[in-house]
């Protein structure tokens, strides 16, 4: 009988572990609760208005169309049995399935850790998901136009008042961003409101954004930020949020309260939840922050027919970045190949760092490559140049150039559509206030 992978995730992990496996002789299935691969990296791009969905999203089914053997299906998977070696999947809406492997690939990420506080989560939305990304958009640009109408000074100064909580890459590039947004892209566009007046204040717990950078390159993001007017708040806790803002301690002890329409979290990680379920079954230890403790050859130890890659795989600290995703899934890929062709495998998975790189602003971005520590507008080049080989699927690669393009050289940004649901949650577009729900509590329908 064919030998059978399942492979759990379809990030950069799942896709390269079945990218190691083209041209064996094994049936793969990969499930994925979500339909698409995604380019993570860029979502704040998306939330920001730069790109759209589509340009960093591919369907996981076209990605997949050249390998045969490979079969990928929308599943949420909520249990996996280690003796009949089958995980089960949840369909959306209803229903399950199961599917029987030789070989288990769990490659299913990370998601946002609040750090015990998960009810901060309703008014501060993480950036993991497409959903994310979007939902932020519309509170961003919902924001501005919630400014302009607000009759009370004090309700347009909270609308115009935007705090990220973690200076981490993805809340530097969130700031970096917002200001731009505010100071050149809508400059000209509203006239009640002075959308430069915008004030982003970023909160972190350490001493300085973009610590994994090193001092020198931080150093530098700190400056580029405060020239672009991001409010910098280094060594404060955030310790509360609601709708109009949040609490945040300060390393004197003392806590201030900060009115803000928009709060965003950017701080911290925990593994899937389907890691507990994989910890459960086959008695894996796990991390702190949940993920799946593998051995050298990236196997649950006593199960080697179980693999764990990127993100929710720990390994001798090896960061949450996508070359470790990349590489580690292929390293499972590959080794479960040689054994489905009965060679001999040995070869210790080894991790080639080919560095980091975060975007501050147009023309200015860093990056860290061994001993190369870039910044400004050759970071900036070097970080364009990286995003592009990396983006999946060369038409996005081409929709993302030529947005880029646009949006450096002319200060536009097309992709700004956004639900009023982002701003007011439940409350859509086209609510009729004079058609009452179809049944209590039922969403109303857009038509
Ligand atoms: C906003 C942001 C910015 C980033 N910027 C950078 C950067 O600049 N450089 C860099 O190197 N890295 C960056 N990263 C990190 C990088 O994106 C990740 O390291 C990489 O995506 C990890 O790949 P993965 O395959 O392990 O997990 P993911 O890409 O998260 O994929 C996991 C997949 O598993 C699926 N899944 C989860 N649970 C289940 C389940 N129970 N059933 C079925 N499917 C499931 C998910 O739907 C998802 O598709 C960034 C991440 C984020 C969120």
């Amino acid at each position: 009988m064919t030998r059978h992978v399942v492979v759990i995730g379809g990030g950069f992990g799942g896709l390269f572990a079945v990218r190691g496996l083209r041209g064996a002789p094994v049936e793969v299935t990969l499930i994925d609760r979500a339909a698409h691969h995604l380019f993570q990296p860029l979502l704040y791009q998306v939330a920001t208005g730069v790109l759209s969905e589509g340009q960093i999203a591919v369907p996981l089914r076209d990605l997949m169309r050249r390998h045969s053997n490979v079969e990928s299906l929308l599943a949420d998977v909520t249990s996996i049995d280690m003796e009949a070696r089958t995980v089960h999947g949840e369909r959306p809406g209803g229903g399950s399935v199961d599917v029987r492997y030789d070989d288990l690939v769990l490659a299913a990420g990370v998601r946002q850790s609040y750090f015990g506080h998960d009810e901060f989560a309703v008014d501060a939305p993480g950036m993991k998901t497409l959903a994310d990304a979007l939902l932020i958009r519309g509170k961003l640009f919902g924001a501005f136009e919630m400014a302009q109408t607000a009759g009370d000074p004090i309700e347009r100064q909270r609308w115009l008042t935007f705090a990220l909580v973690g200076a981490g890459p993805t809340g530097v590039e969130l700031a970096g961003q917002i200001r731009e947004l505010a100071t050149h892209t809508l400059r000209h566009q509203f006239k009640r409101i002075d959308p430069g007046e915008a004030r982003v204040l970023l909160f972190d717990g350490g001493d300085r954004p973009l610590a994994s950078f090193g001092p020198r390159l931080s150093t530098k993001a700190s400056e580029a930020l405060t020239m672009l007017g991001v409010d910098l708040h280094m060594r404060s806790v955030v310790t509360g949020v609601d709708k109009t803002g949040l609490l945040v301690r300060d390393d004197s002890g003392a806590t201030t309260r900060y009115e803000a329409g928009t709060v965003l979290w950017t701080a911290g990680v925990k593994a899937a939840p389907v890691a507990d379920v994989l910890a459960t079954a086959s008695g894996a230890e796990q991390d702190r922050v949940g993920r799946i403790k593998v051995g050298p050859d990236l196997t649950v130890p006593g199960h080697p027919e179980v693999s764990v890659v990127g993100d929710v795989m720990s390994l001798n600290g090896l960061p949450g970045v996508a070359e470790v995703a990349m590489q580690s899934g292929y390293y499972a890929g590959r080794r479960i190949r040689a054994a489905s062709t009965g060679k001999a495998w040995n070869k210790p998975f080894t991790y080639h760092d080919l560095g980091s790189a975060a975007y501050i602003a147009r023309g200015n971005a860093v990056i860290s490559v061994g001993r190369v520590h870039l910044a400004g507008k050759l970071g900036w080049a070097g970080w364009l140049g990286i995003h592009l080989m990396f983006l999946t699927n060369f038409r996005n690669r081409l929709g993302a150039l030529v947005s880029w393009a646009i949006t450096f050289s002319r200060e536009s940004r097309r992709e700004r559509a956004f639900s009023l649901q982002a701003v007011v949650p439940g409350q859509d577009l086209y609510d009729d206030p004079a058609t009452p729900d179809p049944e209590p509590g039922a969403a109303r329908r857009a038509v």
